[in-house]
């Protein structure tokens, strides 16, 4: 045969890539189209929607590809119009008086890691709330102008966009982003080529190409692993937001923590402080303590240095939701790092575990950043006190009370969630450093000076708005699910502005009980058709691609929405993104969340709704619970009346009935002359005034600061001065410390009888003495007398710790004394707890050695 079948060699490609050419006119738009700040500043998304608004919103409203698809006929004809080069000009002045202030620098730096950021629904990198909080701080660490830096993934697919099937069942697609037309620059090495990090995974690396997203002055470092580099095994990782299985999510963790600390290196950047938002990324602190150890340290002295800068925002306030690795999946991508930090690689998984030396325990993410962290917060108080519970397990010795979680409670970005014309209600009425002192409550006041018709008309605006989009946006997915044309005619028909409307959107996490308005379907039904109160439900959301339950509430909320009584009333709206979001808290009437308690860590819906004049009725959960004021809003009480969870949730629904029935529809339909009710305007505007102050991202970002950032900064300074001359010495005074605590002896002790034989009377003082010997540690022992009660569940809690004194020190023994009494007569438990002390210590539980004894 001559004739070979065929004869083709592998074509070498070289990749090009075709800028749109833009009319020098209109070059500033394509400057301004690639900094995301056009997401919060309206001027500029509304500049971009003028220059073609169907094609806008066939872009998805993605700025980029606008000026990519637009012809350049149309660029041309834009390029001429006068208007539209006055408004980009206007624009592109705030633009750059806005980029071109220097950062802040009297304010710790900070390096902000986190598995998703919600900016806008353009970039798919994002599912829900914590993704949302992580965009909105980086928009306002933009505003407050601090130094801050961020990384993340690009995903491939990100999260999917939900639709559901005739029946009710989510289907979730999976959409792939083209990156050459999103609002992200690929970031360049110093060579001028596209910079790629090479992550190790035990003996091979996996190849992260680097992309930059512009938050304002803020840079978001993206990381992706679908390029040719990479095996078919590797390319997935950035694939999918909690998509896959637990081997591809310990490639994501160690991506995002080994791999960002890599890319900062790579970057040259340094900051103070390291912050973990979420367990995903902890494993930043094993790649610090790393590079620490390279350079010539001992593990000891490096994770000194650790975790004095780092913090740990734990999200998940239930022990199963966060990450646990098996043994041999971590060990066969981790097996390498304990000989780089310093440790055995029992060492590593034993910061991992809750028992160290517990070999069948697994290693949990959460409890490793607990243990590299100086600092972990709750995101709200309540959920700052249900931290300290769930992580009272790492730290034995100390009661949850005494454990040093803190919290942050969340915010919102308030340019990014309230509509424009809330906006300029408020500047109209506003002092003029509102933008700058958001979160000061005396601003917020002048609220009470706004014609209550302004405010009913401004809402009212924002309802039509909502309607006109449901009607138009929906008409489709509707059509498909009720089948019937003319049903749909009359649906649209039902909408009624001026009906109450009820929002509720999230996530469909059972948890957060969206079945829980169906419990009594017969009540709901006599609400929903009382000719005199109408009211109207719209639900959306969307449940995890593996959460049956979740998956299951749509359903049945579907298909409760088909029957004839709730046909119009209850209506669910698919695909919950940023943007619908934006419309819906807005644009209802009231804003309703019904989680099971404490399960709802925050919550910040409800807050964005806050500053658009939409009022709250929730749960007394999360953020609401400090957050509701009488007369600015509705709560469902904290109380727990059943254990049993049906019976809870029937009380909580009727609950729900009857509150609207007797307070909610009655205030809202009582109408004066011009067509609104006063009383509502009064609650509209309480709750602005009262509450939206402290919700404002601003305070959640000076909280950030004056609570953790300023003082992990401090710290870290103070030891790693001269050449680590601090981080060494509290390193030896440990080890030192270890090397004698099982020897440390109690020589003897005096008690009064009395208290010996458990039998004290209150108010009287008693006096008890301890001779220690301290094997010769230097004053290094704290004593304290622990006494504790007991309550109806069996739990121990804190009744005081009283410090003893040393009074005297003869060579290595010291004399340890308490005067110690008690106030009230009852029931107590006591005992001696005996700690390493050290005022250089930031708290105990940086060096967890207790040792009890009576
Ligand atoms: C704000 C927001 C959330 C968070 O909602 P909560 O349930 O209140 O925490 C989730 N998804 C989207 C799209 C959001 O905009």
């Amino acid at each position: 045969m001559k004739i070979k079948v065929s004869n083709v060699n592998t074509p070498n490609w070289k990749e090009v890539t075709v800028k749109s050419r833009i009319p020098a006119e209109l070059e500033k738009l394509s400057e301004i189209s690639r900094n995301i700040w056009w997401a919060w500043n309206f001027e500029a998304t509304e500049l971009f929607r003028d220059l073609d608004p169907e094609l806008w919103k066939e872009c998805g409203q993605n700025p980029v590809l606008l000026l990519e698809r637009m012809s350049y006929e149309k660029l041309e004809a834009l390029a001429k119009d006068k208007v539209i080069l006055r408004r980009m000009n206007d624009v592109y002045t705030k633009f750059r008086d806005y980029m071109d202030v220097k950062p802040d620098e009297t304010r710790p730096s900070v390096a902000y890691f986190s598995m998703e950021y919600g900016l806008s629904s353009v970039l798919k990198i994002y599912s829900g709330g914590l993704g949302v909080l992580a965009g909105d701080y980086l928009k306002e660490a933009s505003d407050s102008n601090v130094d801050l830096c961020a990384v993340g993934f690009l995903y491939r697919y990100g999260y999917f966009t939900q639709t559901l099937s005739m029946d009710g069942q989510q289907i979730a697609n999976y959409e792939a982003q083209n990156f050459g037309q999103l609002p992200i620059d690929r970031v360049m090495d110093a060579n001028g080529q596209p910079m790629v990090v090479d992550v190790p995974y035990l003996d091979y690396y996996v190849h992260a190409n680097v992309w930059r997203v512009n938050v304002g002055r803020i840079s978001l470092y993206l990381l992706d692993t679908d390029n040719e580099m990479n095996s078919e095994f590797d390319r997935p990782i950035t694939h999918q937001l909690y998509g896959g299985d637990w081997e591809n999510r310990l490639k994501q963790e160690i991506l995002l923590g080994i791999g960002g600390i890599l890319t900062l290196k790579a970057l040259g950047i340094k900051k103070d402080v390291y912050h973990c938002n979420e367990g995903h990324a902890a494993l930043i602190n094993v790649q610090r303590i790393c590079d620490y150890v390279a350079t010539g340290l001992t593990f000891d002295q490096s994770i000194e240095l650790v975790r004095a800068s780092s913090l740990y925002t734990v999200h998940t306030p239930v022990p199963a939701g966060h990450d646990y690795f098996d043994e041999g999946l971590f060990g066969k991508y981790m097996g390498g790092y304990p000989a780089r930090m310093g440790i055995s690689w029992d060492d590593l998984m034993d910061l991992g575990r809750n028992n160290p030396g517990d070999k069948g325990e697994r290693f949990c993410m959460s409890v490793f950043a607990c243990n590299t962290s100086q600092e972990v917060n709750g995101v709200s108080w309540l959920h700052g006190k249900v931290s300290q519970e769930m992580f009272s397990t790492i730290w034995k010795g100390y009661f949850p009370e005494e454990i040093h979680v803190g919290y942050v409670t969340n915010g919102v970005h308030f340019p990014t969630w309230s509509a424009t014309e809330w906006k300029e209600l408020y500047f109209k009425y506003f002092n003029e450093n509102f933008w700058y002192d958001q979160s000061n409550p005396k601003i917020w006041e002048a609220i009470y000076n706004v014609p209550d018709e302004e405010i009913w008309k401004t809402r009212m605006t924002m309802k039509n708005k909502l309607v006109d989009y449901i009607r138009k946006s929906f008409r489709d997915t509707w059509l498909k699910n009720q089948g019937d044309p003319s049903r749909i005619v009359s649906l649209m028909d039902k909408i009624n502005p001026n009906a109450l409307l009820i929002g509720f959107g999230r996530r469909f996490a059972t948890y957060k009980r969206a079945h829980l308005l169906f419990t009594d379907l017969e009540r709901l039904s006599k609400i929903v058709n009382n000719p005199d109160y109408p009211v109207q439900f719209l639900f959306t959301g969307k449940a995890h691609p593996h959460d049956g339950a979740g998956q299951g509430l749509i359903k049945r909320i579907i298909e409760i929405s088909r029957r004839p009584e709730f046909l119009g009333k209850i209506i669910f709206l698919e695909n919950y993104d940023m943007q619908l979001a934006r419309r819906l808290v807005s644009g209802v009437d009231i804003w309703l969340n019904t989680p099971t308690r404490p399960l709802e860590a925050s919550g910040t819906s409800g807050e964005k709704a806050l500053m658009n004049g939409v009022v709250n009725f929730s749960v007394l959960d999360g953020w609401w619970l400090e957050g509701y004021r009488e007369g600015a809003g509705w709560a469902l009480t904290e109380k727990r009346t059943y254990q049993n969870q049906e019976h809870q949730d029937q009380l909580d629904a009727a609950t729900i009935y009857s509150i609207l029935e007797t307070e909610i529809l009655p205030l809202y339909y009582a109408r004066n002359k011009k067509g609104y009710s006063e009383g509502w305007i009064k609650v509209v505007k309480n709750s602005i005034a009262q509450i939206a102050p402290h919700y404002t991202m601003k305070r959640q970002l000076d909280d950030y600061y004056n609570k953790f950032y300023n003082k992990l900064a401090k710290r870290f300074h103070m030891l790693s001065a001269n050449d680590n001359a601090k981080a060494k010495e509290i390193a030896a005074w440990k080890e030192e410390v270890v090397a004698k605590w099982d020897s440390i002896e109690i020589v003897s002790c005096d008690k009064l009888e009395d208290l010996k034989a458990g039998d004290i009377e209150s108010g009287k003082e008693y006096t008890i003495t301890y001779v220690i010997d301290e094997k010769g540690l230097n004053d290094a022992i704290g004593l304290e007398l622990v006494t504790t009660y007991t309550t109806a569940d069996g739990k121990q809690h804190v009744y005081s710790v009283e410090p003893f004194s040393v009074i005297k020190k003869e060579g290595d023994l010291y004399t340890f004394q308490v005067k110690h009494s008690l106030s009230n007569a009852g029931s107590f438990k006591v005992s001696y707890r005996m700690f390493p002390k050290n005022p250089e210590l930031p708290h105990r539980q940086d060096f967890c050695y207790v040792r009890w004894f009576i």
